[in-house]
């Protein structure tokens, strides 16, 4: 169970009314069980029902059973496209271990806004589904090009584009470990964006074969690309 809580032993900590209700309606615990929570920060703790009402309820914080495992310094940079293909890229993205997703919006992506927090609690559902310890953060929607004027002079950059058939098989080559994936939306990017990422000196154009995949489809594919070449499934 998620908890936005700092997390120590012997901590008490104040469950609201879906907590509550999932707790003691749908799994049926009761005073003196035992439920593994996690925060995204701490790692994963056994509390103990305290109290369970209706509504409310209380757990007891006992001891640490799982340290924090932080994935690899990946982030996940995409336009956002309709509202279930984003939230299934923010899902997928957490469940295949991205550090960090970055809504970006580009020339040609059509939505000028996101529900931050709806992504981050898709985020926060996948991390509790896949057994992680680790919850991603979800930025804010922010411009393309704003985020490529500061890019950090360490991080590199695997840019997908389905122009560049072949291109990127050596991807393992760069090394690194600091990294970002970015996904273009179903318009692609224009000839001017292609040319300042190509420019940019630590990116990398990364082909995901010969097909047109769609966005959410080619995310997918790019986090297992960067996961098997450089990530923690080497
Ligand atoms: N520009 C295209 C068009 O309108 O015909 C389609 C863009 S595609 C649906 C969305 C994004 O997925 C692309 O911007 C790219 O980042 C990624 N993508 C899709 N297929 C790819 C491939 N074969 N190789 C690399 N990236 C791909």
């Amino acid at each position: 169970l998620y908890l936005d809580h700092p997390l120590a032993e012997g901590q008490s900590v104040p469950l609201d009314r879906d907590q509550a209700h999932y707790l003691f309606g749908v799994m049926r615990l009761g005073p003196g069980d035992g439920v593994l929570v996690f925060n995204g920060r701490e790692g994963e703790w056994l509390a103990e029902v305290a109290e369970a009402g209706k509504r409310a309820g209380t757990l007891a914080v006992r001891r640490q059973t799982r340290p924090l495992q932080m994935p690899p310094d990946l982030w996940l940079l995409f336009a956002p496209i309709k509202k279930a293909r984003t939230d299934f890229i923010v899902e997928k993205a957490a469940e295949m271990g991205a550090a960090r997703i970055l809504p970006v919006q580009t020339e040609f992506t059509n939505s000028d806004r996101i529900r931050r927090d709806r992504l981050q609690a898709h985020a926060i559902e996948a991390a509790e589904q896949c057994g992680g310890t680790y919850v991603p953060e979800v930025a804010e929607l922010q411009r393309l090009d704003r985020l490529l004027d500061d890019w950090p002079g360490d991080r590199q950059l695997m840019f997908c584009d389905e122009a560049e058939v072949g291109a990127g098989r050596a991807l393992g080559a760069a090394g690194g470990d600091k990294w970002a994936i970015l996904i273009g939306p179903e318009g692609g990017f224009s000839d001017r964006e292609r040319a300042r990422l190509k420019a940019l000196p630590l990116a990398h154009v990364v082909s995901l074969g010969p097909r047109i995949l769609r966005a959410d489809t080619a995310a997918v594919a790019a986090m297992t690309v960067w996961q098997m070449t450089l990530g923690d499934w080497r």
